[in-house]
């Protein structure tokens, strides 16, 4: 990333909350449900998968929590009803996780039988590297108890994901393999990309080794690569690509085109500024993107 677009990574959580909004409205699907049901509805007409995701993290009451559970379960209801090609992705911390343990498995595990009862796959999101053994735990008892229609999401930037994978492989996870968004300290996780992409290989083929299905989640052509030339191993247990709504659509269209299936993460909710913040983040245009935003807020007509 240039040197500019670093500083206005810094100094992104001044940015006045209206400009993140609308700078941030191609990774979003809406505020309501039926935003998310009118995208993924657009993303099945052409081809493509979505996980919806249900914006809000760090819940501090457990009424919160139980309302994050309510969107989930009218999410379920949706996607059955409308037969979406769709499934759902759950944060941990969203349903109480740093609240209130045993209420986060209660709301949990009744999200997961739901998706069960109208035939869909829950996922674990994979948070910050204070919740990797909270979510690690909750998945192997979610599968312990024969749900297995969840899954688990898996960082290569962490240091102890090789490790993970063997602990859990038994299991035969289907695990969504991500670099993982989270600033960590070196102690826990590698820092440099050429590192992390060299973990994410050495993880990608160790599920595969494990037998797992894996969904490879990367919007860096490098490692698409990588797991391109991995098709016909990756096809023995199943796999699909991931990506994020509003990244390299284009790509994801030709990804389509040769016949690779791919999901869309779809997010909707009023709880958008996190979120946001994280994808302009990561967005290598993100100065442009928000002086561009903010020029236009001053200069009226342009
Ligand atoms: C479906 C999905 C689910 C995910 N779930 C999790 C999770 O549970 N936990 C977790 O920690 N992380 C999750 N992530 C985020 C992931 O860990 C990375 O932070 C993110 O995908 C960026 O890494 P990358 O592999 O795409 O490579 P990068 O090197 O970051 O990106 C490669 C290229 O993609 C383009 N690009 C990437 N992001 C943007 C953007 N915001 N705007 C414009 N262009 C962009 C750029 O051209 C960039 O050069 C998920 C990612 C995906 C795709």
């Amino acid at each position: 990333m240039r040197l500019f677009d670093r500083a206005v990574v810094r100094v992104l959580p001044a940015v006045p909350r209206s400009v993140v909004r609308r700078v941030a409205a191609p990774y979003i699907a809406g505020e309501t449900l039926d935003d998310a049901r009118r995208v993924v509805r657009e993303l099945n007409a052409a081809g493509i998968r979505a996980t919806v995701d249900v914006l809000g993290e760090d819940v501090s009451r457990s009424e919160e929590a139980e309302a994050m559970a309510r969107a989930y379960h009218d999410a379920l209801a949706t996607i059955e009803a409308e037969g979406l090609d769709a499934n759902v992705s759950i944060k941990l911390t969203g349903l109480g996780l740093e609240l209130d343990k045993a209420l986060c498995r209660t709301l949990v595990e009744a999200v997961v039988d739901d998706g069960a009862r109208r035939g869909i796959f829950v996922r674990i999101d994979m948070e910050d590297s204070s919740t990797t053994d909270d979510a690690l735990d909750l998945y192997r008892a979610l599968r312990g108890s024969g749900r297995d229609n969840a899954g688990i999401v898996l960082q290569a930037a962490l240091r102890r994901t090789l490790d993970d994978i063997a602990t859990l492989a038994d299991l035969r996870p289907s695990v969504r393999l991500c670099k993982g968004i989270y600033v960590e300290p070196s102690a826990i996780a590698f820092q440099e990309r050429e590192v992390i992409r060299k973990s994410f290989v050495a993880c990608l083929d160790a599920l595969v080794d494990a037998g797992c299905r894996v969904a490879v989640a990367t919007h860096d052509e490098w490692l698409l690569g990588q797991t391109l030339d991995r098709i016909p191993r990756l096809e023995a247990a199943g796999y699909e690509l991931q990506m994020l709504l509003g990244v390299r659509v284009q790509r994801g269209r030709e990804l389509v085109a040769a016949g690779h299936p791919l999901r869309i993460y779809v997010p909707y909710g009023q709880q958008w500024y996190e979120y946001s913040l994280r994808r302009l983040q990561e967005n290598p245009g993100v100065a442009g993107h928000v002086a561009k935003d903010m020029l236009g807020r001053l200069v009226p007509g342009r």
